[in-house]
């Protein structure tokens, strides 16, 4: 099953995506959607033709976002590191999420905008201090983010937070797939073109920490609950990584893909303001 919540005159829906159609499920968004336990259940409202939908992102008030570091056995051996024991976490606010089609505003303020490509995780039940197993079994799906990145202000200090929740830049979307129809996302490949250019090519079961593993971890720190999000990290062939360094200018367009989970396509532009 694929869910989204789409944008329809001054309101959010949550829907159903069937066939080449959106159903209403009856909630406002995909997170308030997942915070009841019988959603399966709830009847179907109107339906819209998924050709013409604008959606926002999956999950659009995340009560929190979590983001792993490096996170890519094949991109942390290349780069020389050892294997972590334990996940690097940041945070993003929910103000920097962006839907799967949005244009991008570069910010006036930073001159290295990057990509990130990444597996994304909505949490479906409450999880605090879980099994990896019990981890699994909240997941409510998966999706695309593009943690898009102002390495500038990423790297000014030793905190990345100020580099990575800049407003209405982290592309998160089409849909979220139920685990059920992408085997928990055990094995897709991930990828990151620039005007046609591949730039990043990887796969999930090259994930050091795995959704559960990370989502386990980060429940023995917090609560987290349905409609909550988590970005299991990027693989190698970020702009900041290449010599020269390369990175996003107006006129450009992102494609961030997941096999199996859509993608998100978004066109950058000059910031106006
Ligand atoms: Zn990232």
């Amino acid at each position: 099953m694929k869910l989204a919540t789409i944008r329809l005159d001054g309101r959010h829906a949550a829907v159903r995506v069937d066939g080449d159609e959106a159903v209403e499920v009856g909630a406002a968004d995909v997170g308030e959607l997942l915070a009841d336990p019988s959603w399966r259940d709830r009847p179907d409202g109107s339906r819209h033709p998924l050709a013409g939908v604008d959606y926002a992102p999956v999950v659009p008030r995340p009560s929190k976002i979590f983001c792993v570091g490096l996170n890519y056995r094949d991109h942390i051996l290349e780069m020389g590191r050892e294997l972590p024991t334990h996940p690097t976490l940041f945070a993003k606010f929910a103000d920097a999420l962006l839907g799967p089609a949005d244009d991008l505003v570069l910010p006036s303020v930073s001159e290295q905008v990057d990509w990130e490509v990444e597996l994304g995780v909505v949490i479906g039940a409450p999880l605090r201090r879980a099994s990896a197993a019990q981890a699994r079994d909240a997941i409510a799906g998966y999706t695309v983010v593009n943690d898009i990145s102002m390495r500038d202000w990423q790297w000014r200090t030793a905190q990345w937070l100020a580099g990575k929740t800049f407003e209405a830049s982290t592309p998160v979307g089409p849909w979220l797939v139920t685990p059920d129809e992408v085997d928990h996302a055990a094995d897709l490949e991930v990828r990151c073109e620039v005007d046609g250019v591949v730039m990043q090519r990887d796969r999930t079961s090259e994930l050091v920490a795995s959704p559960a593993d990370v989502a386990a971890y980060i429940s023995q720190i917090v609560a987290l609950r349905p409609g909550d999000l988590i970005a299991t990290g990027t693989p190698g062939g970020v702009g900041a990584g290449r010599d020269p360094k390369v990175f996003l200018a107006p006129g450009q367009t992102v494609r961030t893909s997941v096999e199996g989970l859509g993608e998100c396509v978004n066109h950058c532009v000059k910031d106006a303001g």
